[in-house]
């Protein structure tokens, strides 16, 4: 089959590679109908993650038709259509049972890689990096699918792949990000990035009732997206974020602050640098928090930091005295997809929102290479890419 593969640095290549088989009676293969490039693919693109190696297949924003069941996968038959959520789950451990999936204790098999960078086993994640498992991605005509007799939402035919499409991340991630906010009808919500990730938040924070929800960006595309949904804009380029956030929030600072951004806001210099550390430790160092810092210092004491952002490794110059001072509270982590889908399905069968609104770019899988450089380099009005295998 072909898919895309990790080269290394900026080397994302269209490769033939073996078909997927079943190798555990619970797995599932699936014909991938739409799969994304997601921001955190952009890590590993810019080779700021640890853990990936050539040939890896990249991709966990995915969905598909079943087209192969083990013999123990009661759940799933061929013919389903679904969406595969990217965080791989076993469904039984006290994790799962507690509905903190992405922190599954048994669907990581490369545990003693995430021991020792972590501290302890994280999930299992599709197309990610060895830490989280290794196992191959979406951005494939084919894929396996472990635990598949737990993951996978089965969304119907009436709905399109751009609108169910993304339940499996950024939809949830977005959400995700909102609710650990608690947002009462008087807060203003900040969010730092509106990019797939932010633009979801930022939704989610208006239907969740916010008072007030700002957007903050540089990319002019990007913001008037935010726009369009309601949010009040700010482009870090043509002012300084945290006189203006003040200002909207009458000298008291925004209750509630999302980073949308992670890594890349911290990743201007030194690449080179950092991906050579990265590769001989298995954290990685950055020295520039620029959002982290500024969420810290303008949230209003007692508020919360929600951090949907990724983060690789160490971080460095974080103002740890203003968070503690201030008493904020801070909440983050990959998404607990499977803790969301269901509710959100439903507000998409609803009407509530359409997720295909996201959607800028669709492609050929085949053109791959040339669109993740499209999407790193935010060209062309680039705010999320579909692309389809077969075509
Ligand atoms: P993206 O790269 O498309 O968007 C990031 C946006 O942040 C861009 O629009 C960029 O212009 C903006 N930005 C950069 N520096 C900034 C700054 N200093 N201030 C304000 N904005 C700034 O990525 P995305 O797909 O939207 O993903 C965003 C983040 O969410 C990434 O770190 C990604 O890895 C992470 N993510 C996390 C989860 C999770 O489970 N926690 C899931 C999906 C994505
Ligand atoms: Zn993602
Ligand atoms: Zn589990």
């Amino acid at each position: 089959m072909k898919a895309l593969c990790w080269h290394g640095k900026k080397d994302i290549r269209f490769d033939t590679v073996p078909d997927p088989t079943i190798e555990h009676p619970r797995d599932a293969i699936i014909k991938v109908s739409s799969c994304a490039i997601c921001g955190s693919d952009l890590h590993l693109y810019d080779g700021f993650m640890p853990g990936m190696e050539r040939g890896d297949i990249m991709g966990h924003e995915f969905m598909g038709e079943v087209v192969e069941v083990g013999a123990e996968n009661k759940r799933l038959k061929v013919g389903d259509r679904v969406v595969v959520p990217f965080t791989i789950i076993c469904g039984e451990c006290d994790q799962c049972r507690r509905g903190n999936f992405s922190v599954c204790e048994r669907s990581n098999r490369k545990k003693d890689l995430a021991d020792k960078a972590f501290g302890h086993s994280t999930a299992g994640l599709f197309g990610y990096t060895h830490l989280t498992g290794g196992y191959a991605g979406g951005q494939a005509e084919y894929v396996r699918v472990p635990f598949a007799d737990v993951a996978p939402v089965k969304v119907p035919s009436t709905l399109s792949d751009e609108q169910v499409l993304f339940l499996g991340d950024i939809f949830p991630t977005g959400w995700q990000a909102a609710a650990q906010c608690e947002i009462e009808p008087t807060d203003t919500v900040a969010i730092w990035g509106a990019g797939p990730v932010g633009q979801f938040a930022i939704r989610s924070a208006i239907l969740m009732g916010a008072r007030q929800v700002i957007a903050i960006d540089r990319l002019p595309e990007r913001l008037s997206m935010a726009a369009a949904a309601g949010a009040i804009t700010i482009n870090f380029e043509e002012e300084s974020v945290v006189e203006r956030l003040n200002e909207l929030t009458a000298g008291k600072g925004p209750e509630k602050c999302i980073d949308a951004v992670g890594l890349e806001s911290h990743a201007t210099r030194s690449l080179d640098a950092i991906y050579d550390r990265a590769k001989q430790a298995t954290m990685m160092e950055t020295d520039r928090p620029h959002v982290l810092r500024e969420m810290m210092y303008v949230c209003r004491p007692a508020g919360i930091l929600s951090i949907p952002g990724v983060y690789g490794g160490l971080l460095d110059k974080i103002p740890f005295g203003a968070a503690m001072n201030k008493g904020l509270t801070i909440r983050m982590g990959q998404t607990h997809v499977n803790r969301w889908t269901d509710d959100l399905l439903q507000r998409i069968e609803e009407g509530q929102i359409d997720p295909s609104f996201v959607v800028t770019h669709t492609a050929p899988l085949s053109s791959g290479p040339e669109m993740y450089k499209t999407f790193r380099d935010k060209h062309d009005g680039c705010v999320k890419v579909v692309l389809k295998p077969g075509h």
